[in-house]
C-alpha cells in the first residue's frame, strides 16, 4: 500500500496546530494607510511592509488608473512573446538607474526574481553559501538550482569564509540579505564584499527591505555601505515593500541581465507583470527617490518607537530600521500577546517557527511613514497593558 498523501498532509497539519504553530490567512474586509477593517473592528495596524506609506499613494494609484483605462489590465503573455511593454522597459530603465547598475529585469515577484537569478547562476555541483536567516525564498533557489547549499551563523563573516575554505576550488555564490525580514538588522556587507574578493566568489544581496528605505535617495543598504555594482555585482529587490506595488527585480551588469533573459525559467516561462503596474511602480520609484521627508517621517517613528519601548523595558532588537521585532521566545506567548493587542484595536503579527529559529517567537512590529506620532504611542500604550498583564503587576 502506497502512502495517503492527502492523509499525510493532515497529520502534519494537526501536528502544527498541537504546537501553536497552525497559521491562517485574516480576511481584511478594507485597508486605508496603517488601518485594517475585519468585520465591524477597525484595527491599527503595525504589520505591512508599506515603510514608505506609498501602496496608497493618490499618484501611484493615477498611474495605474491611466494605463489600465488605456490598455487593459493584464499583459497578456510572457516578455519574451509580446508581455513586455514600453512601461515595463521604462521602469527597468527607472530601476537600473536607481541601484547605480547597467541593467535591471523585472520579475512577478521577489520569490521568482530569486529562484531565476540562481537557476541562472549555478548549477550542479557549484556552492551556494548563506546567512541562516536569509529570506526563505533564496534557500529555496539554491536547492532548486542543484547547488551545493552551506549556510553560516547569522551575521557572521568569518563562518562564511570557513564554509568557504571547506569546499575550495569550484565556482561560489554568496547570498545575504541586506536587511533581515525578521530581525531588522543589516547584513556585514563590508566583510562579505571582502570575503568574497579574496576568494574569488560572487556576492548577491536580497535588498527587499532597504531599497527605498536606506542609502542615498532610497537606493538601498549596499549604496549606504558606501558600495556599489563592482562589490556586489547581483542585486535583487521587490516592489512590494517599500514601493508599495507588486512584483520584483534583479539589477546588474548587461552581461548578469542578458544571461538571466536566456536562463531564469521563472522570468521567461510566465507572464509579464500587469502594464499598469509596472506604471505604478514608476511613479512610487520616483517618488521614493526624491520625497526625503517619508525616510525623515520613517526615522523619526523608528526613534520615538525605540526611546518608549526602552523605558517600559521591552526586549528591544538591535535593529534601527522599520522592522522592529519583540523577542517572547514561545510561540504561545506570541500568539497571546498578538491577541491581547488586537484586544485593544492594534494588528501586530506573531511570527512563530518555522519562519524564524524554534524558542525565537516574536511580535514583528512594522513601522510606516504613514504611522502618526499619536500611533506610535497608542502602540506604547497597548505594550505597556501587556507587560504589566504577564509580569502581574496592578494596571
Ligand atoms: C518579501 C521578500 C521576498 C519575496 O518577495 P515577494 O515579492 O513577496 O515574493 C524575497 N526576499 C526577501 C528578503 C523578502 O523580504
Amino acid at each position: 500500500m502506497r502512502t495517503d498523501l492527502l492523509q499525510r498532509l493532515a497529520a502534519r497539519t494537526r501536528e502544527r496546530t498541537q504546537a501553536d504553530l497552525l497559521r491562517r490567512a485574516r480576511t481584511i474586509d478594507h485597508a486605508q494607510g496603517p488601518w485594517l477593517e475585519i468585520g465591524d473592528r477597525r484595527l491599527l495596524g503595525f504589520c505591512s511592509n508599506d515603510y514608505l506609506g506609498l501602496a496608497g499613494n493618490p499618484q501611484v494609484i493615477a498611474a495605474f488608473k491611466r494605463v489600465a483605462d488605456d490598455e487593459g489590465v493584464g499583459s497578456t503573455a510572457a516578455h519574451l512573446v509580446c508581455g513586455h511593454r514600453r512601461e515595463h522597459a521604462m521602469l527597468e530603465e527607472a530601476l537600473a538607474d536607481w541601484t547605480g547598475r547597467e541593467r535591471a529585469l523585472l520579475f512577478s515577484t521577489g520569490y521568482m526574481a530569486n529562484l531565476g537569478v540562481m537557476q541562472g547562476l549555478l548549477g550542479r555541483g557549484d556552492l551556494c553559501v548563506q546567512d541562516k536567516l536569509n529570506h526563505a525564498s533564496l534557500l529555496d533557489g539554491a536547492a532548486l538550482a542543484g547547488a551545493t547549499l552551506r549556510r553560516y551563523p547569522h551575521g557572521d563573516a568569518t563562518a562564511a569564509a570557513r564554509q568557504l575554505a571547506g569546499m575550495p576550488g569550484g565556482a561560489a555564490l554568496l547570498a545575504t540579505d541586506g536587511v533581515f525580514g525578521m530581525d531588522g538588522d543589516r547584513a556585514p556587507l563590508r566583510d562579505l564584499v571582502a570575503l568574497c574578493r579574496r576568494e574569488g566568489v560572487t556576492l548577491m544581496v536580497d535588498d527587499a527591505h532597504g531599497l527605498g528605505v536606506l542609502g542615498p535617495a532610497g537606493a538601498g543598504s549596499i549604496a549606504e555601505a558606501g558600495l556599489g555594482a563592482r562589490e556586489v555585482p547581483v542585486l535583487m529587490a521587490t516592489l512590494g515593500k517599500a514601493l508599495g506595488t507588486h512584483g520584483a527585480f534583479v539589477a546588474g551588469s548587461a552581461t548578469l541581465i542578458e544571461g538571466l533573459t536566456q536562463f531564469a525559467r521563472t522570468y521567461v516561462y510566465t507572464t509579464a507583470m500587469p502594464t499598469a503596474l509596472a506604471a505604478a511602480t514608476l511613479a512610487a520609484v520616483h517618488l521614493a527617490r526624491t520625497e526625503h521627508w517619508r525616510r525623515e517621517r520613517l526615522a523619526a517613528l523608528i526613534a520615538r518607537f525605540r526611546a518608549g519601548a526602552r523605558q517600559l523595558g521591552l526586549p528591544l532588537a538591535a535593529s534601527d530600521t522599520p522592522i522592529q521585532p519583540l523577542l517572547l521566545g514561545d510561540a504561545a506567548r506570541a500568539l497571546a500577546a498578538a491577541r491581547a493587542l488586537e484586544a485593544q484595536g492594534l494588528l501586530v503579527s506573531a511570527i512563530r517557527p518555522p519562519t524564524v529559529p524554534a524558542g525565537q517567537a516574536r511580535l514583528r512590529i512594522t513601522l510606516s511613514a504613514a504611522h502618526e506620532d499619536e500611533h506610535v504611542d497608542r502602540l506604547l500604550d497597548a505594550l505597556a497593558t501587556l507587560a504589566r498583564r504577564e509580569t502581574g503587576a496592578p494596571a
